[in-house]
């Protein structure tokens, strides 16, 4: 946008410096705003998302008051609030999870990672919501594809993508989760036949909070968040994550990861043989 009286005087000030400082101290300005933005958003929708559950929960705690007397009553309002306290819990997982993906250097110890074995072990996670919903589950994965990271992490960013294409599909279709590599990267994707996401909507779905439709997303459990902190572990490997759709056809989310050196195979690090 314009520049702000500060702006203005600030850049005046450090004029003499030569004017690619200038530029620098107003990418700094704007970048610090932005972030602060960013927070105070963050916060507000916090609140905003942290009120539904809660405020659920005390009309089921009055509702079980309520029926003391009838015990079918308190069974089926005692049920719902284990699952409303379980979604809570999960919104406030993920809400620690991605302020703690926010800071830079969130992997603290990074170690070499086996891609196809992190991407087992999320399918194992996912396997009974797909059964349940009879969709079928197939992984293609080229062995020995590693990357310097978190496995934990990567196993939570993909267990994020294959829940929501189980999620976002019917009954009967399949979700296919491949890993190979391609340049200097190693790639994994997940692709769906489900619902699709409308091509205006694409680039909005990696933002906190952002839902196509609320209502259905909700229904689905969801938190609104998954693919944000699939975001922020992709950036914080050194990579990205990107989507391609089509409504009514399917969607697939794609994970670029930059590969580790593996020398294990390289000829130098062998003992040569005569
Ligand atoms: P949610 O918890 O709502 O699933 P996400 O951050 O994981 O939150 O996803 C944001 C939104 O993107 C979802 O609410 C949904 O509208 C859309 N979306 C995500 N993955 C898919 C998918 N595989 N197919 C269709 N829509 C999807």
């Amino acid at each position: 946008g314009p520049l702000g009286m500060g702006q203005v005087f600030m850049q005046a000030r450090v004029a003499p410096l030569g004017s690619s400082h200038v530029l620098l101290l107003l990418d700094d300005r704007t970048e610090a705003r932005r972030l602060e933005e960013v927070r105070r958003d963050f916060v507000v929708n916090v609140s905003h998302e942290l009120k539904t559950p809660v405020g659920g929960l005390r009309l089921l705690a009055e509702a079980v008051e309520d029926a003391k007397d009838d015990p079918e009553a308190v069974e089926r309002f005692a049920q719902r609030m284990q699952v409303e306290t379980a979604r809570l819990a999960q919104l406030v997982k993920e809400i620690v999870d991605l302020s703690r993906l926010q800071v830079a250097d969130a992997l603290h110890e990074p170690r070499l990672v086996d891609v196809g074995a992190a991407v087992q072990e999320a399918i194992e996670w996912s396997r009974t919501g797909a059964d349940a919903k009879e969709i079928e589950l197939a992984v293609a994965a080229e062995p020995d594809l590693k990357v310097f990271g978190d496995e934990e992490l990567l196993v939570t960013a993909v267990r994020n993508l294959v829940g929501n294409a189980i999620a976002y599909s019917d009954a009967g279709t399949k979700v296919a989760v491949g890993v190979r590599r391609a340049g200097d990267t190693v790639e994994v994707s997940v692709a769906d036949q489900g619902h699709g996401i409308p091509e205006e909507e694409q680039s909005r779905i990696f933002e906190r909070f952002y839902r196509v439709d609320t209502a259905r997303s909700r229904a689905t459990g969801g938190t609104g968040l998954g693919l944000a902190i699939v975001k922020h572990i992709c950036a914080n490997h050194g990579g990205d994550v990107t989507v391609w759709s089509r409504e009514g056809r399917g969607s697939t989310f794609t994970m670029r990861l930059p590969a580790a050196a593996d020398h294990s195979g390289e000829a130098g690090d062998q003992p040569t043989t005569p």
